[in-house]
């Protein structure tokens, strides 16, 4: 299971820079995994310079593009991380930092280096280039001074993030020099398991890894922390967007759905690649993109074809979104493809479940029986009772409220795909 998260007992410290996840091992070799909304890719290895492999390497954190490696004399090192290459190491001017036994965690809110210690006292370097800045110590509130009750401590845009062995989460503000009173958050507990080993964000999102290497993650959003979701599911659809044209409801909000319904069926959906399309030197009629009409398996328009033919990067398990303008006739999506590639058209206008709803087609799920009762001759589709609460309704995704859910059928017909691969 190549999706595990610092499972090693050499694996040392797990940062992340924009959306990559990394880990460091006590030789030095990094890992990356990144993370597309809910669902975290297969782990790859850094090239370039080895980091934070010296036994007196103490703390890592990571600011802009940087991975800053703080040693026990308070030595500071920074690794300039361009794409999946680590630079080759520095050695920060300025001052030291965080060289004293009550230093307990370091953590980075823009330019500031924030030092956290046993007593609750905060104190802070600005970073200037390659060069610390002389230490000043936050006025307001301490912070994270309950000794091992407090366990975890990272950062979300200014608010410093205080985990406790019990799950319970706290916030300070952090602004200018100054650490604003606790707060709880509401919502779910994070990372109360004995077994949790390393707690980090990337973006909004908290994630927690234990020591299998299966890692958990839940929005924040303002002072509430939302659903806790599996972040490395064992199985896993590969998914790649092809953007004809951009859908009206951003594809990564689609994606984030998606990974919510699917997930809580057991299965990740990572977005192994996107192309854009939407440039002027492309087959501009594919946009508009003629179907047959409701979409039989296997029954193709020869712009289907043309468009499927568009298959860089997709694996011979993987699946393929095409994003287009419109189908004609108009529908939200259609899920017939070719035999040899698996995949399915969105259109601009689709709704929030639309992608869900027609690779669930594509990996074999049909819609739902029981929305069609009593229906006239004339109409026997008349979705006289639709059941909105399914992703697999037939009337129309539109009408879903909530999350929807896929019931255990649905879930061991997308297990059985071939599509749905170990992770
Ligand atoms: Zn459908």
């Amino acid at each position: 299971m190549s999706n595990r998260i610092a499972f090693n007992p050499q694996d040392r410290f797990v940062v992340s820079i924009g959306n990559t996840l990394i880990v460091t091992t006590r030789s030095g070799d990094t890992f990356g995994h990144d993370i597309t909304g809910h669902t975290a890719d297969r782990f790859f290895q850094f090239a370039g310079a080895k980091a934070a492999f010296n036994t007196v390497d103490r703390f890592v954190t990571t600011m802009g593009n940087m991975l800053i490696v703080i040693t026990q004399s308070g030595d500071v090192f920074g690794h300039d991380v361009s794409g999946r290459t680590i630079g080759p190491g520095f050695k920060f001017a300025g001052s030291k930092a965080a060289f004293n036994a009550v230093d307990r965690f370091v953590v980075t809110i823009g330019n500031m280096l924030i030092v956290t210690t046993q007593n609750g006292d905060v104190f802070g370097h600005d970073v200037s280039g390659r060069t610390i800045g002389p230490p000043f110590k936050f006025t307001g509130s301490k912070a994270a001074f309950n000794g091992a009750r407090d366990r975890f401590v990272v950062t979300i845009g200014g608010t410093l993030i205080v985990t406790t062995q019990n799950g319970d989460v706290f916030g300070h503000d952090v602004s200018g020099r100054n650490i604003g009173p606790p707060f709880k958050f509401s919502g779910s507990r994070m990372a109360f398991n004995p077994e949790d080993r390393f707690v980090l964000t990337v973006g909004n999102t908290m994630i927690v890894t234990t020591q299998s290497g299966t890692a958990f993650g839940a929005d924040i959003n303002v002072r509430d922390i939302g659903a806790i979701f599996r972040l490395n599911p064992d199985l896993s659809i590969r998914l790649h967007a092809k953007v004809w044209t951009n859908p009206t409801i951003p594809i990564q909000t689609m994606l984030t759905r998606m990974q919510d319904v699917f997930g809580a069926a057991g299965i990740g959906v990572v977005l192994a690649s996107s192309q854009d399309f939407t440039g002027t030197n492309i087959i501009t009629a594919l946009r508009d993109l003629d179907v047959v009409p409701t979409c039989p398996a296997g029954q193709l328009t020869g712009e289907q074809i043309q468009l499927f033919n568009n298959r860089d990067n997709v694996g011979e398990f993987d699946v393929v979104a095409h994003f287009v303008r419109t189908t004609s006739p108009a529908l939200n999506g259609c899920a017939s493809h070719p035999d040899d590639v698996f995949g399915a058209a969105v259109t601009q206008t689709a709704s929030v479940w639309t992608l869900a709803h027609e690779i669930g087609h594509v990996m074999g799920l049909r819609h739902i029986d029981g929305e069609n009762t009593n229906c006239p001759d004339s109409m026997p589709r008349c979705c006289s009772t639709p059941n909105v609460s399914r992703l697999m309704t037939g009337c129309s995704t539109n009408n879903i409220v909530g999350t929807p859910v896929l019931v255990q059928s649905e879930i061991d017909t997308l297990g059985s795909s071939s599509r749905t691969r170990p992770s």
